[in-house]
This record gives structure tokens, C-alpha cells and sequence, in this order.
């Protein structure tokens, strides 16, 4: 069988004709490389060239195409002592129209256009006092007796463009490149399944897409909806949904470890609780126990709001595999959240007599030795640690459960280097940033879900309310309230990359700021990711104790740290962070039953997108909501945390979009693994095939063999 890379398909796009390496090094900055790419440029819209109108019928403000004859041109000047620009005349027997270049090289335009000629001319239609005019637009200076003409008459592509590149240059080489390389086909699918799915031939749907036949409706080509887009999008979702399908089906067929739910320790921890799981928990915990007394590996992604209570729901799961003689791994993505998971599960376990070790990169020496040494030796039943725990040094004597705490925060690569720490340990995958459908069903469409959709009673609405730097004063009042009730704030500072060291300074400034102001009534403490773990961690144990009462700090406080006495969070430059981010630190409050209240702080200059986050945080405490939001905002890539999510790119398909083609394909995909596991099958060797080279080894999320 053909490997992808000797395919044809993956020459270089510099291969092409018309294109050299010049052209080559702007196509890639639209991650166009190889033929196979150039096809796959999806053009994000099209216009209408099909109708030719007469010069005197038409109407400003709209796309229009006349033919003509060119009757003047020469350079015009604007005003009497204004800039130069080009007009030509063009008539036709109706009526005559203008057509003016603001930016242009003389001499090319004299060249081009000669009294007498036949152009076609085509673009936005305006009005100049009396005359309407077109602004730069298109032209194409027609042979008189053919009139055969490249860009009228057709519905035409319109491409993606990067500096320096013409629509009409990205057209012709599509076409360049599709004389040569078109008739490449890939295996073909049956035919019982494309008439199954309503699905056109693939390879025929891409060259629609860049040679539209004019019977087209233009609007479901502009809306995606045309059949060919329909196939295209069905086919790349299609193809992720039967490898997440094919990798699901072989865990479950792997061997696990049977966890039998043990009764005893079970309810001592519950015991040891200083509240009641909510109705949410119980029921998560239920699908949790029945996977883990199950004989094949847990695959399962528990999702929670910020504040539902998921610590306590990975803790009955480990406690599960830890009764049973297994050990357990809790991973944290900070230290701060190592360390809080740590004190607290050490908490809750101390009556039932379970040791538990902190394995982070601060932790070094003799001690870190010594834990090393223990959990390989398996005297060592619950460790809780950052990404430590991955590192190869560390083996389990017998691993039976991985917990990740905010996935989110950590990609596929980690998740399956966990994996690689026991023999088939079961995997319980935690994110409090809620996951949207889509992204449920594609970045984690390999695992089961399990949702908390309750909080723990008695939670109020967290009150979030926007300030300029006007209402400082106002919010210094607000903070003294709170404090005066004994209650906590934090003042959170951005902290980006970038400008690290000035967001520092500026953090410090503020605390300094806020010491003038509150002590010595109230103490406060800044905290930052640079500091030494040692010190991070004392100033969150004194935080916790409620010696300090302001906790000035940068965005280290984001995920995970629970101090239920806090009641206000205070964002500083709000308008910098993304809406995720603003909505696990806001989840840092609410956490009693304390009315808790956030306070964006964000600068009057703010873009329209980060006027839009701004204004979804006032409006709404729904994590579900704010996802989704998030994530048509910033896209998938993005709100996944880049590439390292495992997330292929689509080319054509739209996650906030295509969801209802996502279902299609997903169930198609499911159903067709079900009835052949491994595609053994003849007829669907097609599929086999083709889903082979889509996943090239990716990540080794799948394995075909
Ligand atoms: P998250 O889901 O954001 O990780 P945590 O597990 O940190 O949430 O829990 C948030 C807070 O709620 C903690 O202080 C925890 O002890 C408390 N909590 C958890 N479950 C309950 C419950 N059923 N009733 C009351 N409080 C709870
Ligand atoms: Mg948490």
C-alpha cells in the first residue's frame, strides 16, 4: 500500500507550475506545503459572476459585473491640487460607468488599457456625485470576438490571501495544480455508505469547491452547505470519529484491573467528610465504581464546574483501587494545586490510615529519594504530585489509577505517558473548564463522560460586576467590607510572557499599593509563579489559616486553589485574560455560603473581543455558556491550549459550526467499529486505507495494524 508521503499529493507545492519559491514561502504562511493542502485551501467565499449586467442597470452598493468598451483613460487628479489617481471610462450601449485606481504604477496602466478595447470589469458599484464608479476592481481585458473570459460569467473562488498574494494568482495555480494532479484519486468508499450519509464523491466535492459549476446555489456555497462542502466536512470528522472509535474499541477490549467497590473504607472516608456529596457527586461516582469494577481500563472524562466538587469524586476513585492493594496517582498542573490536593486528601484520609507523598520538581535531595524509592517499592498507596509523576525516574510498584487534575491544562501526550505507568491503569481525566460538545466528542471522543451539573447547596451567584479605573475607590470600600466581615480577597495581576518582568513589577507595585492601604488592620501578601515552591507555599498555608487577608498575586492562583473564606476576587487588566481563564479565577470565590463577588478591573481602551468577554462575565455564572463562547471566540486550537491537545486542524469542517455533521459522522464511525472492530472486513478496506495515511502515527492515538 501507497505511505502517504510517496503520494503525489505531497509535492511541494513550489512544484507547481507558476509557483517558485517565492510564491511557495507566502503560501505557507496559509500552511499551504503540498499540492494536497493547495486543494485543500477551502476558499472562504464566493462571488457572483454568473449574470452580466448592463451599464445602466447598476445599483450602488452591490457586487456587479459589466462588459464594455473602454472610451478614456489617463491619470485624473483628486481635488485641484490633490493626489493622482487612474480613471478609465467604459461604455456599453446603456450607459457608461467609471473605474478609478488610487494605488498604481503608471506606466502598467497605460499599458493595459487602450481606448476601443473590451474589458469586463467587475466589484462593489459607488456613486462619486453624478457618476458611479467601481474602486479597484476587478478587471479582464476580453478578446472582442471570443468574449471567453477567465473571472465572468462563473461563480468564482475567493481564497485566503497573505501579503503579497492575488486572488488571481491562488486561482490559476489551483488550476495549474489540478490539471496535473486531479485525477489522483483516492480508494472509494461503498456505495451503500455514501448513499447512506447523503454523501457526494470526495474527490469530485474538492474540485467543486474551486470550480464551482454555475448551477450551484451561491448561497449554500457561501453558507457551507453546499453538498460538496457537506461531504468534505462529514469526510474529516468522519475519519477523526472511526480512529477515536477504533482506539475506544480496543480499550475496551484490553485487559484491566477489576477493582471490587469495597464497602468498608468507602464509608469511613465519606465519614471523615465534613459535608454531604451532592446528588451530582453520587451519581458520578456510581459510573466511576461500575468502570473501575469492570475487567477493562477506565477511559473517563469527569467534568465539573469550577467549585462542584471534583477533588473529593477522584479521591473515592483512588480510594477504590488503593483498598483493593493498588496504588494511586493524582496529578496537579501547578504546585500550588499539588500542594492544596496534597493537605487536603491527607485530611480526609487520616482516619482511615493511608499514607500519602507529594512528588513535585521542588521537592529535591535526600527526600525526594526517599519518596522515589517508596513508591516504587509501593509503600507509598496515594501520590499526588505535578508533572513529576511523569517522569521516567518515577515507577509504580502497581499503579491501578492515574487521576488528571485539569486536563485541560495538560494535552493527549501526557495523558497517555500517565498511561504508560502501570500495566493498564484506569484513567479518570478532570476539567473544570466545561468542554463543549464538539470538543467532547473530538479531542476527548475516546473516552466516557461524566458531568457534574450540581454545586454543593447553599452556593450563592457570585455577583461580577465591571469597573474602570474611576470606581477604584469604590472597590477599595467594596474589599474593606468584606474584610471587615472577616472575610478574604484576592487582587489577581496578569502575568504574560511577554512582558513578564514589567507584569511583575507592576504586581509588586500593586501590593505595595494595597499594604499602604489595609495594613495593619488587614495583612497582605503578594504571591508569584517565580518564587521559590518553598515560599509559595507558606504564603498559601497563612492565606488558608486567614493570616493574611489580601492575596495579591499573579495568575498562579488560577486553576484549583480552594479557600472557601475568600469571598471577593479582584482581576486586575481583566480585559487581558481569555474568558476561561477569568471564569476559573472568579470559581476561586463562591465556595460557602457566603454572597462572594467579582470585580472586573479593566482598562477603558478595550477591543470588541475583549469587550465581549468582559460583558459575558457579568452576564453569566455558567461555565457551559462561557465555554462555548470561548470557544467560538478563540477557536479550537486555541481554547484547547494549541497544538499539544493532539486536536488535528480542520480544513473544512467548523467546530462551532458543523456540529450537526459531527454527530453524523460520529455515530456513522461508532456504528461502522462496532460491526468491525478492525476493519478486517473487505469492503471496508477503503476506510482502512484511507485512515492510515489521515493519522500518519499521530501521537500513537491509534494504532491500525
Ligand atoms: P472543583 O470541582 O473546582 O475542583 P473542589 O473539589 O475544590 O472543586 O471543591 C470546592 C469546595 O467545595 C471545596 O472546599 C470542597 O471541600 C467543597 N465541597 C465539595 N463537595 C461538597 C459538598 N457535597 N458539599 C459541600 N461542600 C463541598
Ligand atoms: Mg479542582
Amino acid at each position: 500500500m501507497t505511505r502517504a508521503d510517496e503520494s503525489p499529493l505531497a509535492t511541494s507545492v513550489q512544484y507547481v507550475k507558476g509557483v517558485g519559491p517565492v510564491l511557495a514561502k507566502k503560501l505557507a504562511k496559509l500552511n499551504v506545503f503540498t499540492v494536497e493542502d493547495l486543494f485543500c485551501l477551502v476558499p472562504s467565499r464566493y462571488i457572483d459572476r454568473r449574470k452580466i449586467d448592463t451599464i445602466a442597470g447598476v445599483e450602488e452598493g452591490k457586487e456587479r459585473t459589466v462588459i464594455g468598451f473602454v472610451q478614456a483613460a489617463g491619470p485624473a487628479f483628486l481635488g485641484r491640487k490633490g493626489k493622482q489617481i487612474y480613471e478609465i471610462i467604459v461604455g456599453d450601449q446603456t450607459g457608461k460607468i467609471s473605474a478609478k485606481w488610487f494605488h498604481f504604477y503608471l506606466n502598467r496602466m497605460r499599458q493595459m488599457f487602450q481606448v476601443g478595447q473590451k474589458v469586463l470589469l467587475a466589484g462593489e458599484v459607488s456613486r462619486y456625485r453624478h457618476t458611479r464608479q467601481f474602486i479597484h476592481p476587478d478587471v479582464e481585458i476580453l478578446d472582442k470576438e471570443t468574449e471567453a473570459s477567465e473571472i465572468g460569467g462563473k461563480i468564482l473562488p475567493v481564497y485566503p490571501l497573505t501579503e503579497g498574494l492575488y486572488q488571481k494568482t491562488v486561482r490559476r495555480i489551483v488550476r495549474n495544480a489540478w490539471d496535473l494532479y486531479g485525477k489522483h484519486l483516492r480508494p472509494k468508499l461503498p456505495v451503500d455508505f455514501m448513499e447512506k450519509y447523503h454523501l457526494a464523491d470526495p474527490w469530485e466535492s474538492i474540485a467543486l469547491l474551486h470550480f464551482p459549476s454555475s448551477d450551484i446555489s451561491i448561497d449554500l456555497l457561501n453558507s457551507r452547505r453546499s453538498q460538496a462542502h457537506r461531504t468534505l466536512i462529514f469526510d474529516e470528522f468522519f475519519f477523526l470519529e472511526l480512529g477515536l472509535a477504533m482506539k475506544k474499541s480496543r480499550i475496551v477490549r484490553q485487559e484491566g484491573i477489576a477493582f471490587p467497590f469495597q464497602q468498608g473504607p468507602h464509608e469511613k472516608l465519606l465519614a471523615a467528610l465534613p459535608f454531604e456529596l451532592t446528588g451530582a457527586q453520587k451519581q458520578v461516582l456510581e459510573e466511576i465504581r461500575r468502570d473501575m469494577e469492570g475487567r477493562y481500563p477506565m477511559n473517563r472524562l469527569l467534568q465539573g464546574d469550577v467549585g462542584s466538587g471534583k477533588t473529593v469524586v477522584a479521591l473515592a476513585a483512588c480510594l477504590q483501587a488503593i483498598a483493593n492493594g493498588y496504588q494511586a496517582a493524582l496529578m496537579a498542573p501547578t504546585e500550588i494545586l499539588a500542594a492544596q490536593h496534597f493537605q487536603t486528601v491527607s485530611k480526609f484520609l487520616a482516619p482511615l490510615n493511608i499514607p500519602v507523598g507529594l512528588i513535585t520538581s521542588g521537592i529535591k535531595g535526600k527526600e525526594r529519594e526517599n519518596l522515589y524509592r517508596a513508591v516504587a517499592q509501593g509503600e507509598t498507596p496515594l501520590v499526588v504530585g505535578t508533572h513529576a509523576l511523569i517522569q521516567d525516574e518515577l515507577t509504580f510498584a502497581k499503579l491501578g489509577i492515574a487521576v488528571v487534575d485539569e486536563q485541560h491544562r495538560f494535552g493527549v501526550l501526557q495523558r497517555q505517558a500517565l498511561h504508560k505507568k502501570g500495566p493498564s491503569p484506569d484513567i479518570l481525566v478532570m476539567t473544570a473548564t466545561p468542554i463543549p460538545r464538539t470538543l467532547a466528542l473530538t479531542a476527548y471522543g475516546d473516552l466516557d463522560v461524566s458531568v457534574i451539573r450540581e454545586m454543593p447547596k447553599g452556593r450563592k451567584k457570585i455577583a461580577t460586576r465591571l469597573y474602570g479605573e474611576k470606581q477604584r475607590e469604590m472597590l477599595y470600600r467594596g474589599m474593606r467590607q468584606e474584610l471587615d466581615k472577616n472575610h478574604q480577597v484576592f487582587v489577581v495581576y496578569p502575568l504574560i510572557e511577554e512582558s513578564e518582568k514589567l507584569d511583575l513589577k507592576n504586581a509588586t507595585e500593586m501590593s505595595e499599593e494595597l499594604k499602604r492601604i489595609f495594613e495593619p488592620q488587614h495583612k497582605v501578601a503578594l504571591l508569584h509563579g517565580r518564587m521559590p515552591p518553598a515560599q509559595k507555599d507558606e504564603i498559601m498555608h497563612a492565606f488558608k489559616a486567614q493570616k493574611i487577608h489580601i492575596l495579591c498575586a499573579t495568575s498562579v492562583v488560577e486553576v484549583g486553589v480552594d479557600c472557601p473564606n475568600a469571598t471577593a476576587m479582584v482581576i486586575e487588566h481583566a480585559e487581558r485574560f481569555g474568558l476561561s481563564q477569568l471564569h476559573q479565577l472568579r470559581g476561586r470565590v463562591g465556595r460557602s455560603h457566603f454572597q462572594s463577588y467579582c470585580i472586573l478591573m479593566a482598562d477603558y481602551r478595550r477591543s470588541e473581543d475583549a469587550k465581549r468577554r468582559l460583558n459575558i462575565m457579568v452576564e453569566s455564572n455558567d461555565g457551559f455558556r462561557i465555554a462555548e463562547e470561548d470557544l467560538e471566540i478563540r477557536g479550537p486550537g486555541e481554547f484547547l491550549g494549541t497544538k499539544q491537545s493532539g486536536m488535528p486542524d480542520f480544513k473544512v469542517a467548523n467546530l462551532a459550526r458543523d456540529m450537526d455533521i459531527l454527530s453524523l459522522a460520529r455515530t456513522a464511525a461508532f456504528e461502522l467499529i462496532d460491526q468491525d472492530p478492525d476493519l478486517k472486513q473487505p469492503k471496508h478496506q477503503a476506510f482502512k486505507q484511507i485512515l492510515q495515511t489521515r493519522w500518519r502515527g499521530k501521537l500513537e492515538l491509534v494504532q491500525v495494524s
